[in-house]
């Protein structure tokens, strides 16, 4: 088939590489011309594992082009997927307007049947303003051309983006056209071989679908680190806790782990904006506004403990941190725990000594207008002089370090593990102060 994405990043790209890679041909278009530039070059504007071998696959072979040419884009695909961002607006609600204007730029090019596809996170409703607005741009050229707008939400995880598109555990697609069903149906069936997981519904539940399970999944994340905090004051091990209710299999083990709260370019605008869906709907959503609080008080966290530990005043203090990306196997800063702690701590007069295998450049160019913040090529280079070693991300090469060295390089051996990588009797047998998450701190 010929499809082509309309926005061509962490969404937009790997959509347009899983596809080309099941023979799709496929234009990416972006009106960002320098991630368009990269592309050609046979770079990639992103750090997402696997990436790169699948684009380049599907380049070589013809099927996969990327362009900033909106004439010649929209009029390649049949089914053209709008990728773009989606931020939150003042108001926490999703800034539609690059949703909008990418379904104007069809309205005013389209010359023959297209199958309109929403993958961006929209609000319910959002597909009706996409067909409208399409709609309006026909008819000021007056044009009679046939065209769907359908819900396709996307569900894949930065880091595992292509093991989760190439092998998802739904595929949700809402759609009230029989035609354009049936064309979905054959463009993700090589996705959905073994067996059937392509839910079809009506657009506004697809829509309503995505945030749901980002809510869901937030939420999680919001109980657990409001239990690790009661868990400290009780003097019990939230690790432990995380373990004994994870095998109740209605509650199951993944995404039980309390942390330094959520970040990324999803949960935190998506529980903001079903917060502000429900507030126009006069439906308060109480627990999601929990959600939201107690992932700010979360973000915070490290820094309390710092601050207990070292006093308000950090001045002439340096800390080193280790994680600056969101998440492990990402480069993407988008409302990154770090970025908070970071400026928290330099506003009370912390130098910091960062580290993380992919983000650095991301989060340079985020911090440039904070003081005290230097990079570091590698992890142990950061421990040198400083009071102590703060982890945010929990990258894999975090997990084994060189607990000797950490030791002997810090200025006292003083560790703030804010994802839990290590355990409190083992810190303890080292000689290392630790002050991990809902575990208590071992001296
Ligand atoms: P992104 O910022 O990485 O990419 C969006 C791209 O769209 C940018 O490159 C931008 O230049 C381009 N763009 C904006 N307006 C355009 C236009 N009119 N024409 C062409 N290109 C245009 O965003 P993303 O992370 O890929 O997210 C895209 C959407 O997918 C968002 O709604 C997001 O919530 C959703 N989503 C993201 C993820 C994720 O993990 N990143 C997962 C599921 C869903």
């Amino acid at each position: 088939m010929k499809v082509t994405t309309i926005g061509t990043g962490y969404v937009g790209l790997v959509t347009g590489a899983c596809l080309a890679e099941m023979g799709n041909h496929v234009v990416c278009l972006d009106v960002n011309a320098e991630k368009i530039r990269i592309l050609n070059e046979g770079g990639i504007p992103i750090h997402e594992p696997g990436l790169d071998a699948v684009v380049k696959r599907n380049v070589e072979a013809g099927r996969l082009q990327f362009t900033t040419d909106v004439d010649a884009a929209v009029n390649h695909g049949t089914i053209l997927f709008i990728a773009v961002g989606t931020p939150p607006g003042e108001d926490g609600s999703a800034d539609l307007q690059y949703v909008l204007a990418a379904a104007r730029s069809i309205g005013q090019r389209m010359t023959d049947y297209k199958v309109v596809v929403d993958k961006s996170t929209v609000p319910v409703g959002t597909a009706d303003k996409v067909r409208a607005a399409i709609a309006e741009e026909l008819a000021r050229r007056d044009a009679k051309v046939g065209f769907a707008v359908v819900s396709n939400p996307e569900f894949l995880k930065e880091g595992a983006a292509i093991e989760d598109f190439m092998k998802p555990d739904r595929i949700v697609v809402g759609s009230d056209d029989e035609q354009a069903t049936l064309m979905m149906r054959a463009l993700y069936a090589p996705f959905t071989r073994s067996h059937d997981r392509l839910f079809v519904m009506d657009v506004r539940s697809a829509e309503f679908t995505k945030y749901a399970a980002n809510a869901m999944l937030a939420t999680r994340i919001s109980f657990m680190n409001e239990l690790a905090l009661l868990a400290e004051k009780v003097g019990a091990d939230i690790e432990l806790v995380r373990r004994g209710i994870g095998s109740d299999p209605r509650i199951g083990y993944q995404f039980l782990y309390a942390g330094a709260g959520y970040g990324g370019s999803c949960f935190p605008k998506d529980v903001k904006a079903l917060v502000r869906t429900g507030r126009e709907h006069d439906q308060e959503l109480k627990v999601l506004n929990a959600v939201e609080e107690a992932n700010d008080r979360q973000k915070l966290v490290l820094v309390d403990k710092i601050v207990a530990r070292f006093g308000e005043d950090l001045a002439g203090k340096r800390f080193a941190l280790w994680g600056l990306a969101f998440k492990p196997n990402t480069d993407d800063m988008r409302e990154a725990p770090s970025l908070v702690i970071i400026e928290e701590l330099v506003k009370r007069g912390a130098a910091i000594a960062a580290y993380d295998p992919v983000a650095m450049s991301e989060a340079s160019k985020m911090l440039a207008q904070v003081q005290g913040v230097s990079f570091c090529e590698r992890a142990e280079h950061a421990l040198a002089d400083s009071d102590a070693l703060v982890i945010v991300t929990e990258w894999k090469e975090f997990r084994t370090p060189d607990f000797d060295r950490i030791k002997s390089e810090l200025k006292q051996p003083v560790v703030f593990d804010g994802r839990n990588l290590y355990e409190p009797a083992l810190m303890s047998t080292l000689g290392i102060e630790h002050h991990a998450i809902g575990r208590g701190t071992r001296k």
